[in-house]
């Protein structure tokens, strides 16, 4: 039983005993994954919107355990946060993104970019500026070809230190986009101030746009401001013709969903390009 306030006593259930004991297992898998070569990444093509030029690719994490079998990020990624392992994950996931990005160069592709996520606490660390100039250089890649996708949940955690962080990583060359747009802080006034070059409209909002007139306009609104501050905008989870047309018609520079493509292996998204 733990003390919650001075005379009541909560008890913990023991379903959220067994989530904690979940969580302490995935997080031990994590850990041993890492050692174990169990990671891996896949590649998304983003695309314009006709459909037939590929602009460039967002590595997206898989990890499959021998014990807990295929973990869906949006499981592990936050463990992994709580964890710290984020770090040494994140690590890993930038330096395989910089090799990928090298093997397209090599292949005369140098125009593509590699997106890679950004979790707020692995920005924020201290060394990350360091290690994405120092992934460039060992990799021998265009700063531009690669981009970090962070998202708004950064700002709330610190907007300063966030910020001075971004500044650095454009100082560096890299490409810059905030993810996950209109999910969080959603705050369209501050995105003046932000070294950011491409906003990526949730899917959230593209999932409701051929229902919801509301919603059609709000991403309407959303292309429009970004574009009048100079940026560009990429669409996530686009799953139908009807989506892509409304997209179409509201000046959407990319589109990235299982329309064009579900993320792919490596030699699949290199195939893809010849
Ligand atoms: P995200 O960054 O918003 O990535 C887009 C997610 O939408 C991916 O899920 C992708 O597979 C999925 N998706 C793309 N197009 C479609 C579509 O048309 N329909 C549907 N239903 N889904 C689509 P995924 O790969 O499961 O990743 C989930 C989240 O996990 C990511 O969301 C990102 O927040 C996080 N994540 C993935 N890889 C990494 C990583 O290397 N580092 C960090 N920090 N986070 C990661
Ligand atoms: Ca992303
Ligand atoms: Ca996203
Ligand atoms: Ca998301």
């Amino acid at each position: 039983a733990k003390q919650a306030g001075r005379n009541c006593w909560r008890f913990y259930e023991p379903i959220l005993l067994q989530k904690t004991y979940e969580k302490l297992l995935l997080t031990n898998g994590l850990r041993r994954g890492l050692e174990r070569g169990e990671f891996s990444l896949y590649y998304q093509p983003q695309f314009t919107v006709t459909g037939d030029e590929v602009i460039g690719f967002e590595a997206l994490l898989r990890w499959v355990s021998p014990e807990h079998g295929l973990v869906p990020p949006d499981r592990f990624i936050p463990l992994a946060e709580q964890s710290g392992l984020i770090l040494p994950i994140g690590q890993w996931v930038l330096q395989e993104a910089c090799r990928f990005a090298r093997r397209l160069a090599d292949l005369g592709q140098e125009n593509l970019c590699v997106a890679v996520n950004i979790s707020p606490r692995q920005l924020l660390s201290e060394d990350f500026v360091t290690n994405v100039r120092d992934g460039i250089i060992m990799a021998g890649i265009k700063p531009n070809q690669l981009e970090i996708e962070i998202t708004e949940s950064v700002f709330i955690e610190s907007m300063e230190d966030a910020v001075v962080k971004l500044r650095q990583l454009q100082a560096i060359g890299v490409t810059l986009s905030l993810d996950d747009f209109g999910t969080g802080y959603s705050s369209l006034t501050y995105l003046r101030n932000l070294p950011v070059g491409i906003l990526k409209i949730d899917k959230s909002f593209i999932d409701k746009i051929i229902t919801d007139e509301m919603q059609l306009q709000v991403v309407g609104s959303i292309i429009d401001l970004g574009h009048n501050l100079g940026l560009t905008i990429v669409a996530e989870g686009v799953e139908n013709r009807e989506q892509l047309s409304i997209l179409t018609e509201a000046g959407c520079d990319r589109i990235q969903g299982y329309l064009f493509s579900k993320p792919l292996v490596e030699e699949a998204a290199v195939r893809l390009l010849s």
